[in-house]
């Protein structure tokens, strides 16, 4: 202010002298000087803007700034100043506008591609063909962006899996489970699995050694509980060929002796044979004398001389057994008596503390002395009556007499 106050009466800038002032027009000056001055400071508090440095706007919002989408239009925002009849982008009157329609911002329009369909798989949702606009997110039937389609009608459902027919991964076995698995026709993904059951034992199969006949598993060769059974003619006379098929096997190899007297064959002791377990044969040819029947065992045939054998069936053609036939046999623990035996002499199992039950026929009539002495067999009369000790006492316990080395008589019925 002061320099326009300098200024006057001096030369301007252009270099050409002007008239004094008058003092009205000074005091003029001085006056508007002053209201700028206090009207500057009021702007500056109360917010009026000034324009250039020259003009304090008062603005009016005329509309809000706001973005264009793709399809509405947007904003940057109008002032207007009545003042100075001018329109305005912002408060501060920065960036002026010719008019009010010069704020809109037109729409942008869908920023539109194409996307192709994906097929949906097993497992994932896949996607039909369309346009979309990632700016505002929206599916489109046609590139004019004309029939929007909503997210839902774009997916094409996860088809799931398509089971096969399922394939053994681990067999069963007898006693364990396997496992079918069931595998997806399409991705190869496994999509459950089963248990197996286990096939249980097959007890089809009939197996037999010399004593004996039982089942096994025709699988695994598992042997059925409580399936042993000895054969038929172990215990019975009335046949050489058990239910099973097995036929009795005489053992070779013995040693016999021809009695003239009894025009039969006794049995004398192991000779060559090895068996564990002696099958008597009831008939036997010494090439001398014939084929005869054996019919009993000599006097200390297989004394001390049948180590390891366990088990002997006597032939049923067999009537007597000599003195200390099995004497001290300790490893004899079953024996077979023939139902046509008489006699059982002294001593004939004496010392034979292996020897298991034994049932002495009714046939017997004589057990010598001593006969089970030292065995710890529990010993059954087929018929327990009628005997009488050797001085002719009678015994009802003609087992507990054994026990005692008793010698035992049956008198003839
Ligand atoms: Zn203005
Ligand atoms: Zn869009
Ligand atoms: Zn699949
Ligand atoms: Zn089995
Ligand atoms: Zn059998």
């Amino acid at each position: 202010m002061k320099k326009n106050k300098k200024s006057s009466g001096e030369s301007t800038a252009w270099g050409k002298p002007k008239k004094k002032l008058s003092g009205k027009v000074k005091i003029l000056i001085i006056t508007l000087a002053i209201l700028v001055a206090v009207v500057g400071i009021a702007g500056g508090v109360l917010g009026f803007m000034f324009c250039g440095g020259e003009h304090m706007h008062s603005m009016e919002r005329i509309s809000a700034r706001r973005a264009a989408t793709c399809t509405a239009e947007g904003n940057t925002g109008c002032y207007y100043c009545a003042d100075c009849g001018k329109y305005f982008t912002d408060m501060s009157g920065a960036t002026e506008l010719a008019s009010p329609e010069e704020s809109v911002i037109p729409a942008l329009g869908h920023n539109i591609a194409y996307v192709e369909a994906t097929a949906a798989t097993c497992t994932a949702d896949g996607e039909i063909a369309h346009w979309y606009c990632p700016r505002c997110e929206t599916a489109f039937e046609d590139e004019e962006a004309t029939t929007e389609i909503a997210a839902e009608d774009l997916v094409v459902p996860a088809t799931g899996h398509t089971e096969d027919g399922g394939e053994i991964t681990s067999s069963p076995t007898c006693t364990a489970d396997g496992v079918r698995t069931y595998t997806c026709t399409v991705c190869s993904v496994i999509v459950r699995t089963e248990v197996v059951p286990a096939l249980n034992h097959d007890y089809s199969v009939t197996k037999a050694d010399v004593m004996q006949h039982w089942t096994e598993c025709s699988r695994c060769g598992d042997e059925e509980e409580d399936s042993r059974r000895y054969h038929d003619y172990i215990s019975s006379y009335d046949t050489e060929t058990c239910s099973c098929g097995t036929e009795i096997t005489y053992s070779q190899g013995l040693a016999f002796t021809y009695s003239a007297e009894s025009d039969g064959y006794m049995l004398s002791g192991m000779g060559e044979c090895t068996d564990g377990q002696l099958f008597m044969p009831p008939t036997y040819d010494d090439g001398a004398n014939g084929n005869k029947p054996v019919i009993g065992i000599q006097d200390g045939a297989f004394s001390y001389g049948a180590d390891g054998v366990i088990f002997v069936r006597l032939p049923g053609s067999f009537t007597f057994i000599g003195e200390r036939s099995f004497f001290m046999c300790t490893s004899l623990s079953m024996i077979i008596f023939p139902p046509v035996l008489t006699e059982i002499a002294d001593n004939a199992f004496y010392g034979c503390s292996s020897l298991e039950n034994l049932v002495i026929p009714a046939s017997v009539s004589h057990i010598g002395a001593y006969a089970f002495e030292q065995c710890n067999a529990e010993i059954t009369f087929e018929d327990p009556s009628g005997w009488t000790l050797s001085d002719g006492t009678p015994t009802a316990d003609p087992a507990a007499a054994l026990r005692e080395g008793e010698e035992l008589f049956k008198s003839a019925v």
